[in-house]
């Protein structure tokens, strides 16, 4: 069996992931620092699959104590990289904290990656926050699309690591690499014992959605109901957790049997959601009711965008389309399960 290790594996993408990878015959070597998860995910994790994975607690920008993981795992040949703050206003106002974390991870990981792994394969977890604002002619957002700006030093760190990454397989004939930029991650595992764990109040939509409904928060406050949209609020492009995490196991399926070098893949589903068509399909979905108001427009909202995944579709033989109703109800049974 070919051993993956996994970068942030307890957080919310990472721990999808590591389940869909043992899943699919992989040995796994999960390290985190609990930053922004808890050791109870790893339970979550076992219990889901009737054993634990291999895990050590680790900050990667510690190289002494990252190169450990490669002492005791000298079989690693690829690694996905999801550790990282994610944050965006918290990353406006302390973006060094940002600059330090994700960029100085994600070098050690390089380095590591060529000079002691078995095989040099690396993952990268980005974001479409790299494209910026595209124009209404450019939606769909191809991967050719230039980047635009960084609206947020977030942002700029994914656009930063995607740079370093190539510079490094130009140079380091070992390294291979994939891309994978996700539009809008949501959702839970179909057994609700592992799921997106915000951190105080949620920033993300459909955690505010959740809490909601369980009475956590008063009122959703819909951002906005006068953007240039059919009805007025933003469109996103919003993925299951599950599907996007069963293009993480293809993407290094590909890199392990062909050993392509270099690939950058949009993860979505190809079809843009309103927040108001989003809240109702969450209403349909779980017959709960649900408060909201519309509200200001949150500053630094982008209007609206959604993927052109035929890349990904294509050549990873992988596609999103798990109903947006199902994906909903897997959030809200998550949501239950933490209250109780
Ligand atoms: N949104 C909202 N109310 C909230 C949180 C988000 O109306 O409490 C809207 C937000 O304005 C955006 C969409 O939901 O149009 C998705 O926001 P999210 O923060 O989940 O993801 P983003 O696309 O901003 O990264």
């Amino acid at each position: 069996m070919k051993r993956v290790l996994l970068t942030g594996a307890t957080g919310y993408i990472g721990s999808h992931v590591a389940v869909e990878l043992v899943n699919a015959g992989y040995d796994v070597i999960g390290v985190d620092n609990f930053s922004n998860s808890t050791p109870a995910v790893l339970g979550g994790i076992g219990k889901i699959l009737g054993k634990n994975i291999d895990f050590m607690e680790v900050d990667c920008t510690d190289a002494n104590a990252f190169a450990k993981v490669f002492d005791r795992y000298p079989d690693i040949e690829a690694a996905i990289h999801f550790a990282a703050y994610k944050a965006v206003g918290e990353s406006v106002a302390q973006p060094l904290k940002y600059f330090r974390n994700n960029l100085h991870s994600f070098e050690n990981l390089v380095e590591l990656m060529v000079t002691r792994g078995k095989g040099a394969n690396i993952v990268f977890s980005s974001s479409a926050t790299v494209y910026g604002q595209p124009a209404l002619d450019e939606l769909p957002i191809v991967e050719q699309q230039p980047f635009q700006e960084a609206s947020s030093p977030y942002a700029r760190t994914k656009q930063m690591a995607e740079g370093i990454l190539k510079d490094c397989v130009n140079a380091y004939p070992n390294l291979n690499a994939t891309v994978l930029r996700y539009f809008n991650p949501i959702g839970a595992h179909p057994s609700a014992l592992i799921g997106e764990l915000p951190n105080g109040v949620p920033n993300n939509l459909v955690p505010f959605i959740t809490q909601t409904a369980a009475g956590i928060r008063e009122c959703l406050s819909v951002f906005g109901n006068d953007y240039n949209t059919p009805d007025g609020s933003c469109i996103r492009d919003y993925i299951y957790v599950v599907d996007l995490a069963k293009a993480h196991v293809k993407a290094v399926d590909k890199m392990l049997s062909e050993g392509a070098r270099w690939n950058v893949y949009n993860l979505g589903t190809g079809k843009g959601l309103s927040v108001l068509e989003l809240v109702n399909a969450f209403i349909r979905a779980t017959g709960v009711e649900l408060k909201f108001r519309i509200a200001e427009r949150r500053p630094g909202d982008v209007e609206q965008y959604w993927a052109d995944p035929s890349k990904a579709n294509c050549e990873l033989g992988w596609s999103a389309d798990t109903p947006i109703e199902e994906v909903l109800l897997s959030a809200w049974r998550w949501q239950q399960g933490l209250k109780g």
